[in-house]
């Protein structure tokens, strides 16, 4: 429980605030949602970050996702030593790039050919280039809620029509950029099928979270994968998986394998990388085949397949392959998802949880949470006061209601008991007015 109070963080984001916008390098950070001010971190081992202050607590944020097995691992710490050891860039090839390439594709078959870049972001934008290029169509469909990085095209989303042609998301991206994608809601196979009946011969690709992680856990609904890729084929359209929080996340093949349905592409970030920037896009031989240098679709980048980051990466998928890892994370995942449920009741507060494998949100709102539009119905006021009484607590979730809480092979039973004994007073704080 913080004790310590906050003077040494509140004094860097200070100092943060006016040497970066919002005083961070990625909007969330902030704490705005959740009002506040961010801890700065000073160091994190296992499932447990310590702030500057010296207060502690279990980590839910993981990097977003990214830190699966926990921070700082000693095998992953030692494989980024020994890669620093032989220099971190060289503008040439390394042997790591393949073997990490090779690991993936072991995992995730329909990626028969895969390129490595540095942040999902990247993997997203450059996936959908290259279906443009395969396909020699100019539109996208994705979906109301989806994240896929702040690339131009895919930060367009719907208005409030079920159907929007591309209104930007941000400003400074002009209409241009947002025009050829076409925004519908997640789980809705009709609206879907009317983006093709409107457009079918002009679109490259869909592009979907097959488990939806940034309106917070949204799962697939029975047959919507199965539909987006029934919908491709007959159109000629690309399916395309951004399994950035996903892949190695809900099994080790991803949400394809969970879900046996095969995309065209898949792009993977977060876990891949072990905790350093590495990312990738890849799928069918023909189509990563008309990729420079041998194609016409050109992407580069300097730091690309960066060794130090594929030693992490490599370190951190071979965690993942020990026998019961997955059930393990289910298991751990499943009794948080419990004491939770338990905990609002007894708090008398309405909440939906919903929960893929070892990534859970949970909602102040009564169910269901299918779509973007029922999960903006949360009551984010009541979130803000429970997430700033569980950080008193010792537990860091995520600051916004629309985000994804991340178990990992550090929590172990005693945090997740922790982290329910800590809900039951914080329920009750967010439900008194
Ligand atoms: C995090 C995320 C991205 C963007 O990855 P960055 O490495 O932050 O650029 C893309 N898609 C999904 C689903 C994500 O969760």
């Amino acid at each position: 429980m913080p004790q310590k109070g906050y003077g040494k963080s509140r004094a860097a984001f200070r100092r943060a605030l006016d040497v970066m916008p919002g005083g961070v390098n990625s909007p969330v950070r902030a704490f705005r949602s959740v009002g506040g001010e961010p801890f700065f971190v000073r160091k994190a081992v296992g499932c447990r970050i310590t702030d500057e202050d010296g207060n502690h607590y279990v980590d839910y944020v993981a990097s977003w996702g990214a830190m699966i097995a926990g921070h700082a691992h000693p095998a992953v710490a030692r494989a980024i030593r020994r890669a620093a050891g032989r220099g971190t860039s060289y503008g040439a090839p390394t042997l790591l790039e393949v073997e990490l390439a090779e690991a993936i594709r072991r995992a995730v078959s329909s990626m028969e050919m895969l390129r490595l870049v540095s942040s999902g972001t990247e993997a997203c934008a450059h996936a959908v280039r290259l279906a443009r290029g395969f396909t020699k169509r100019p539109k996208i469909v994705k979906f109301d809620g989806c994240y896929h990085g702040s690339s131009d095209a895919l930060l367009a989303k719907a208005g409030s029509g079920a159907l929007t042609f591309g209104l930007p998301d941000s400003a400074g991206v002009t209409e241009g950029a947002a025009r050829d994608t076409i925004t519908v809601p997640y789980n809705d196979l009709g609206a879907a099928r009317a983006a093709f009946e409107a457009a079918g011969g002009e679109i490259a690709a869909v592009i979907v979270e097959p488990v939806a992680g940034n309106m917070g856990v949204v799962p697939p609904a029975d047959g919507f994968l199965e539909g987006l890729r029934d919908l491709c084929d007959s159109a000629g359209a690309l399916l395309i998986f951004d399994e950035v929080i996903t892949g190695f996340r809900v099994s080790y093949g991803g949400a394809q394998v969970k879900y046996g349905v095969r995309p065209d592409l898949t792009t993977l970030g977060k876990i891949i990388g072990g905790g350093l920037p590495c990312a990738a896009y890849g799928g069918r031989r023909e189509i990563m085949n008309l990729l420079a240098p041998i194609g016409p679709v050109y992407q580069a980048g300097t730091l690309s397949g960066n060794p130090a980051a594929c030693a992490a990466g490599l370190a951190t998928l071979k965690l993942l392959r020990k026998k019961g890892v997955y059930g393990r994370l289910e298991e751990r995942s499943a009794a948080l998802e419990k004491g939770l449920r338990e905990a609002a009741a007894g708090a008398g507060i309405a909440v939906c949880i919903n929960r893929v494998g070892s990534m859970l949100t949970v909602f102040f709102r009564e169910g269901p949470v299918v779509d973007r539009a029922s999960a903006s119905g949360s009551d984010t006021v009541a979130f803000a006061r429970f997430h700033a009484a569980m950080l008193e607590e010792g537990i860091f979730l995520p600051p916004s209601q629309f985000e994804a809480w991340f178990v990992g092979l550090a929590h172990g039973e005693k945090e997740i008991e922790a982290t329910i004994r800590a809900a039951r007073k914080a329920f009750r704080t967010a439900a008194a007015r």
